[in-house]
């Protein structure tokens, strides 16, 4: 499969158009480039494309025209097979409503990523896998539900298990779509604290959609759908 090169930016969209029915573009985005490492708060309206961006970034849905390159690999070039072990390979995505496996304890939910793709696995150094996952358990202070049936969590619960399984293996590229809709103030500071650490120590590239405007600061850039080419670029968090 393509490998990606370093050098290359993390997202690069050309003319991208893209409709679920014809004659209604649901996105039109002429030009955006976001760099490696850059953290980068999407915002717009309900019904705005956000979640479809999302889609379109992590190979699930295919661009109707233009460009779409992650790291430098342009998804036109790959198969819909190759563009899923791509997102295996490359990306954590934390979906909107979750997508858990409710039949797969807690622990497989986390590890589901490792077991797809054996770069990720390989990027865990020689930690042994449970070692993994309870660490990015305890860090989301899931550790006691490591074993439990994903029907018995609550919806916070169900989002910080999300949250685990973007992050373990360390991938390139974090998607997270209103990731911290269901958290209380305690634990939606600690998540966020979590991943943006989790993005520093590994140079990865956030895209974050949230509602609440509180939390644009924390980014180093802001992008709005809907007047995506004229988005303000924020100064840099530190
Ligand atoms: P957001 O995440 O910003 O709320 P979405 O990306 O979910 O927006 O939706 C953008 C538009 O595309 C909306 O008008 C929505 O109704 C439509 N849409 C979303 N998903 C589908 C789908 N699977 N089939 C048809 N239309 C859809
Ligand atoms: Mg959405």
């Amino acid at each position: 499969m393509t490998s990606p090169s370093a050098g290359t930016s993390a997202v690069a969209l050309k003319q991208l158009r893209f409709s679920y029915r014809a004659g209604r573009d649901v996105i039109a985005i002429d030009n955006l480039v976001i760099d490696r490492g850059e953290t980068v708060f999407l915002h717009g309206p309900s019904g705005s494309g956000k979640t479809t961006l999302l889609g379109i970034l992590a190979g699930v849905l295919q661009a109707t025209s233009g460009e779409v390159r992650v790291l430098g690999t342009d998804f036109a070039t790959l198969s819909s097979g190759a563009r899923d072990a791509f997102r295996a390979r490359h990306l954590g995505y934390v979906f909107q409503m979750f997508n858990l496996i409710p039949y797969l304890p807690v622990r497989e939910n986390i590890l589901l990523p490792i077991r797809l793709d054996a770069s990720r696995r390989a990027r865990l150094g020689n930690v042994s896998l449970d070692a993994a996952v309870r660490d990015i358990a305890k860090q989301l202070d899931i550790v006691e539900l490591l074993d439990a049936p994903i029907a018995e969590l609550s919806v916070g619960q169900q989002q910080r298990v999300a949250a685990a399984r973007a992050l373990i293996g360390a991938p390139e590229v974090i998607i997270a779509d209103e990731p911290t809709s269901a958290l209380d103030t305690d634990r939606r500071e600690q998540f966020l604290q979590l991943l943006f650490a989790s993005c520093k120590t590994a140079g990865a590239t956030l895209v974050f959609v949230s509602h609440d405007h509180t939390l644009m600061p924390l980014f180093s850039r802001t992008v709005e759908l809907g007047t995506i080419n004229t988005a303000a670029t924020r100064p840099l968090r530190d």
